[in-house]
């Protein structure tokens, strides 16, 4: 049985789906593992490192032969071509909105999974690849932003005088938010915080940022079972946006990491909010790909919007590859041990098993993940 690890095709795109630690825990379950060319390259892996470990560097071609294939991204329409019927394929699918590209999966009979739908449960913690990657994506997100700050962030008090500290607001205090959080408070910035859910206020409180929202009745029941935000309604937003406003004419440095889960990206900065900021203001938007916290965003760029530099880099975890791609294969690997049957060293897939169930989108030639328009085997 072999495992194929996939270069991946898609633009910006540096991340791998697989380390020299998880190729030989794949070797130790009785697989072999074929890298195609090149893989790890922006991760800092060499072709020469995989082999290392007991891996074949092959190319796409070999992709046919293999009963897993790790990939970072949804393969395309090109990429499944070239795949087995009934190999698994397990990567970031982003399936919401791309019913076409599930279907396509479907249609190859491939069994595809979908990792960031895996269940924020304890037994799947070391398989969250929304967490590992946030996580990075948040730390990264400060980072950019204090290289096009023209100023230093920590207060610094000097025999030349004082530089104040920056003010640094963070919206959303999800995984990313709260890395983002203690990335700034470990380059001394005055950090302040927002989010809609009302389990965020202590987290916020317990790194040292002051908690910034309107906490009235609907805030208290913000939150979903899953631990997720809801979709706010438009009396919240319009009440949220009000105090932001006002505090976001403060702030040197925001940060906007809000999602809800298969839906658009809440906006939550307006051009307004923007031209009150002060000059040489800078904003990140972590959330540009699924359309934005910020108006005015441009997917790649760093933007001048009403005088902000406003970063929308997609892919913020990318840009720290080769610490992304560690943990990412780390998730990957620990789903996929799940799946393998000890004595036959082959994958079983255990269809009423809750982690199958719920990242399962394509099997057998249908689409099977209710979320998606399939029924449920
Ligand atoms: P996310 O990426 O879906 O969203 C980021 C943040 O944006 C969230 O905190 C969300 O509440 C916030 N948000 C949404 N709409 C907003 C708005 N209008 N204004 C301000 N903020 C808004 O979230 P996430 O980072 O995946 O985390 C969601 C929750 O899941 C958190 O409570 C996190 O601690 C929890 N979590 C649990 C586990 C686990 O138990 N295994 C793992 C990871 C995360």
């Amino acid at each position: 049985n072999i495992v194929f690890v996939a270069k991946e095709i898609t633009g910006d795109e540096t991340r791998v789906a697989a380390s020299v630690e998880t190729v030989k825990k794949i070797k130790s379950l009785g697989f072999d593992v074929t890298v195609e060319a090149g893989a790890g390259a922006f991760s800092r892996i060499p072709d020469s490192e995989f082999e290392a470990v007991g891996a074949v560097i092959g190319t796409f071609a070999d992709a046919a032969s293999a009963d897993v294939i790790l990939k970072v991204r949804r393969p395309s329409e090109s990429e499944i071509s070239g795949y087995k019927t009934g190999a698994v394929v397990i990567a970031i699918m982003d399936p919401y909105g791309n019913d076409e590209a599930v279907a396509a999966m479907a249609r190859a009979g491939l069994s595809a999974f979908a990792m960031e739908l895996m269940p924020r449960i304890t037994r799947a913690q070391s398989m969250d690849v929304l967490s590992s990657q946030a996580n990075l994506a948040g730390y990264q997100a400060v980072i950019e932003a204090a290289v096009v700050y023209d100023r230093a962030m920590p207060m610094m008090m000097t025999a030349a005088g004082t530089i104040p500290a920056a003010k640094v607001f963070v919206m959303g205090a999800g995984v990313a938010g709260l890395q983002a959080i203690a990335t700034a408070r470990r380059l001394g910035a005055a950090v302040s915080a927002t989010d809609v859910r009302p389990a965020a206020k202590e987290q916020v409180a317990s790194l040292g940022a002051k908690f910034i929202a309107v906490e009235d009745d609907e805030f208290k029941a913000a939150e979903t079972a899953g631990g997720y935000a809801k979709e706010m309604s438009a009396d919240y937003q319009a009440k949220q946006a009000a105090l932001v406003a006002e505090h976001i004419a403060k702030q040197d440095i925001v940060i906007t990491t809000a999602l809800i889960p298969g839906r658009p990206a809440p906006r939550l900065v307006s051009r307004t909010m923007l031209a009150s900021m002060k000059p040489g203001a800078v904003a990140v938007d972590l959330a540009v790909e699924r359309g934005g916290n910020i108006e005015g965003v441009v997917t790649g760029q760093v933007a001048d919007v009403e005088g902000v530099k406003v970063i929308g880099f997609p892919n913020m975890a990318g840009r720290v590859a080769a610490s992304a791609s560690v943990l990412y294969a780390k998730n990957l690997v620990t789903f996929l041990e799940t799946m393998v049957n000890k004595e036959t060293k082959s994958v079983v897939l255990n269809l009423e098993d809750e982690l199958i169930k719920a990242t399962m989108l394509t099997y057998a030639g249908d689409v099977v993940h209710p979320a998606f328009g399939g029924a449920k085997k």
